[in-house]
């Protein structure tokens, strides 16, 4: 097959722009009713409610323009499952795109795309519109995918039923950067997989303990009752190195020059 022109509408690079206006989401899928609920608590619930982002989850299935509502079929070449129909996803994207006029970056949740990480989620937190694309079944057909031209991206190396999770794993992890929509200004930037280690590395975390002090005979660190803030942010930094030799090498080893 001929692999189709990204139309000039897919030219998607969502440059950065759209200063103080909230970061948006749109979410293409077959069930928008799960988005709510899990989005609409905690922190991405209460950077809503401050006006630092905004979602709509679009049912593709208001596009699929025939009686019984159907968008999916039969595989060609036969095989188990059924595929997503490439005209009802196509005319909803271009209907959500439709509902702002800032330049958008298209993204489609897929197991075969590039893993999500930390870094990609600080690039992705400077942009003004995401729409992300959250596949059912056996997928969607191919050629809309070719026309749409987005960003294919993976929340690891398993197959989940649906893109609505990945989605929503996207956007959390998005909403945390975005500022003022952490309670402590540094909180984001201690967590694991942040710049925070020698050499802007992305270490893990380092462990947390709160009330009591002792719990089922297991005491919290002396170090951390002391008052002593600089020998605090000293065990601390140095936990941090310790867990990520242990328990991720890996990232030491990326860890730029
Ligand atoms: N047949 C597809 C494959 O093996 O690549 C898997 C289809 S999966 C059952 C249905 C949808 O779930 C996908 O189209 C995708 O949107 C979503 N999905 C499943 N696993 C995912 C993952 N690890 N990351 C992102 N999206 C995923």
């Amino acid at each position: 097959m001929t692999k189709a022109e990204p139309t000039a509408d897919a030219v998607n690079d969502g440059a950065t722009s759209g200063a103080n206006r909230p970061i948006r989401f749109d979410i293409l899928t077959l069930f928008p009713a799960i988005f709510e609920p899990a989005l609409g608590v905690g922190v991405c619930g209460k950077a809503r409610d401050a006006g630092l982002v905004e979602w709509q989850a679009h049912d593709i299935r208001n596009h699929a323009g025939n009686k019984h509502s159907k968008v999916d079929d039969r595989p060609f070449g036969g095989g188990p499952g059924m595929v997503m129909m490439c005209q009802p996803l196509f005319d909803a994207v271009r209907s959500a795109e439709a509902m702002d006029d800032r330049p958008v970056t298209r993204i489609f949740l897929t197991p075969q795309g590039e893993p999500l990480t930390q870094a990609m989620v600080e690039e992705l937190a400077t942009k003004p519109r995401l729409l992300l694309i959250a596949g059912r079944y056996e997928g969607i057909d191919e050629r809309v995918i070719e026309k749409l031209a987005p960003r294919e991206i993976s929340v690891g190396d398993f197959v989940l039923s649906g893109g609505e999770l990945p989605a929503m794993c996207l956007i959390d992890a998005v909403v945390r950067l975005i500022p003022g929509a952490l309670g402590h200004e540094d909180s984001a930037s201690e967590d694991s997989f942040s710049q925070a280690g020698p050499d802007r590395s992305r270490l893990l975390d380092c462990p947390h303990y709160t009330r009591p002090r002792v719990w089922e005979g297991l005491e919290a660190p002396e170090v951390l009752l002391g008052g002593d803030h600089e020998a605090v942010d000293r065990w601390r930094n140095e936990q941090r190195l310790q867990r990520t030799r242990r328990r991720r090498p890996d990232l030491l080893e990326d860890s730029p020059e």
